[in-house]
């Protein structure tokens, strides 16, 4: 099933700067797909066009039959929950413990139950459950900036898993990990989306990475799709 469809996406930021010059691709259900490219290239304006934290200047962004570009806020919002974000800096509230993170993510920042603490019983089992399955079990009570940067970047996983995304977007998830964290952290992403049958496309600059892990990569530069394959197919024309 076609997950999303992007059809000549285009984005000139305000200061005249062509970030995206058409991309086109479809993402079907549960595909795991890394987006290369070296900085400067896209990769991240791409990401922030799918969800509308960028406003895209043309083109289209199917997701789940629906228009993204054109939804209402409602509409939106709804689609903003079927899309997890993970982000290079975590982006965590750090004075909070780590079991309060992981339940904004599953009940939403805006809402009065999440605002106000008041989590039920189930809220708070499912909460802990995902923590437990990204290793975070003994933490969760833990203020979140006590954890090393790999241990929140877990927390990350775990919070946008509480949400049930249909497609996760992480936007170089372990630019700022050392190698070891970067492996548990890419693991811990590739195994929770392919047990949740959950579609990522995951930004990457480390090309070692992408061919380890994604099914599918799409190599990205200066605004354009050069290559969409799998990585046996990258190293052919390597
Ligand atoms: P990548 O994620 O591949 O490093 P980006 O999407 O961040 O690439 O950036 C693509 C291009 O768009 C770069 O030239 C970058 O400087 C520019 N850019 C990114 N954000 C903005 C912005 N808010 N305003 C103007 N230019 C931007
Ligand atoms: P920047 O570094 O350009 O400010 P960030 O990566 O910090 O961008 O993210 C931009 C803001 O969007 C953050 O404050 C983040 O918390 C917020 N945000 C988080 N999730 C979403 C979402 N799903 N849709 C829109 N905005 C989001």
């Amino acid at each position: 099933m076609t997950l999303l469809q992007v059809e000549n996406l285009k984005k000139v930021y305000a200061d005249g700067t062509a970030a995206l010059g058409g991309i086109d691709f479809k993402v079907e259900a549960g595909e795991f797909i890394a987006v290369i490219g070296p900085s400067g290239a896209g990769k991240s304006t791409l990401l922030r066009c799918l969800n509308q934290m960028v406003g895209p200047t043309s083109g289209k962004v199917i997701f789940q039959g629906a228009d993204t570009i054109n939804a209402g806020n409602r509409k939106l919002r709804q689609i903003r929950r079927e899309m997890g974000m993970i982000f290079q800096g975590f982006n965590l509230v750090e004075r909070v413990s780590v079991l309060t993170n992981v339940l904004h993510g599953r009940l939403g920042y805006m809402s009065w139950r999440g605002a106000l603490g008041l989590y039920s019983k189930s809220d708070i089992q499912e909460a802990t459950r995902l923590l437990e399955r990204v290793g975070l079990g003994e933490q969760i009570h833990k203020r979140a900036d006590e954890l090393s940067g790999g241990q929140q970047q877990r927390v990350g996983i775990a919070r946008a898993l509480a949400q049930k995304p249909k497609l996760i977007l992480a936007d170089e998830p372990i630019a700022s990990l050392d190698p070891a964290a970067s492996e548990v952290v890419m693991n811990s992403l590739y195994t929770f989306c392919k047990e949740d049958g959950i579609a990522c496309l995951c930004n990457l600059h480390q090309v070692d990475m992408a061919k380890k892990y994604a099914t599918r990569i799409i190599g990205i530069y200066k605004g354009t799709k050069v290559f969409d394959g799998t990585p046996e197919q990258l190293t052919d024309e390597m």
